[in-house]
């Protein structure tokens, strides 16, 4: 018999990508065996504040950041849609397109994690996917209370121990990156380099592009 499919995703706004992402979804992709590991980057995040970047450079980051580094992809599906890239319409369109057996692994950091409440009919995102929950180490501890049921009800200790298509929550370790695109963002409107903390290829970008600098 074979076994199911195991696909990850990655959202987020990615402006820009930075090695925090990179390799979370690296790490994860590697120690949960996963055939493929999408970085999906959001349209207009209904959730947060608009980005920086275009959508267009956004994307065009990510994919020189991935390249061609299996099991990495880039998934630009929520950048095709004319509305608001809520998860939950992501998740469906994914599972329609794996089927109904493959198990799909949402990753989020702690941060995205503990704003779960806010997001858009977010009590159904486990009907179509595991979350597996990455560890920032500059987030703070508590869970939200609104979570706390939630986390009770659905937790697994041991990642590789999630069985199924989806419907459970696990933590999941990988090297600590204090990184932010907040921080780079700030960094490239101060003057400042931001090597390092992005692949060459998306500082490259980040030049041609002129993106992020300040304007007066
Ligand atoms: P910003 O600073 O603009 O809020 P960000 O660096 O948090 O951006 P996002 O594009 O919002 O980047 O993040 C996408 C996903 O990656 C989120 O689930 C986020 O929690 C996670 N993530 C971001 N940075 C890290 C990191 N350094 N380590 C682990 N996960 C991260």
């Amino acid at each position: 018999m074979t076994r199911p499919l195991r696909i990850g995703m990655l959202g987020g706004t990615f402006d820009p990508v930075h090695i925090g992402h990179l390799r979370a979804a690296l790490e994860v992709a590697e120690v949960m065996g996963l055939d493929e590991l999408r970085l999906i980057p959001s349209a207009r995040p209904p959730h947060r504040e608009t980005p920086n970047s275009s959508a267009e450079h956004r994307l065009a980051m990510v994919r020189c950041a991935v390249g061609d580094l299996a099991p990495l992809s880039v998934d630009a599906r929520e950048l095709a849609r004319d509305k608001p890239s809520y998860s939950l319409d992501t998740l469906q369109s994914l599972r329609s397109e794996l089927g109904a057996e493959a198990q799909l692994f949402m990753l989020l950091g702690w941060d995205a994690f503990c704003g779960l409440p806010g997001w858009h009919r977010w009590t159904e995102l486990l009907d179509h996917c595991h979350i597996l929950v990455l560890q920032r180490p500059d987030a703070d501890s508590e869970a939200p209370e609104t979570l706390r049921d939630l986390l009770a009800a659905r937790s697994e200790a041991d990642p590789m121990a999630l069985s199924g298509p989806g419907g459970q929550i696990a933590f999941i370790w990988q090297s600590p990156l204090a990184v932010s695109a907040t921080q780079i963002r700030q960094l490239l409107a101060a003057g400042r380099s931001v090597r390092f903390l992005v692949p060459d290829a998306v500082l490259a970008y980040i030049n041609a592009h002129g993106l992020y600098r300040a304007t007066d």
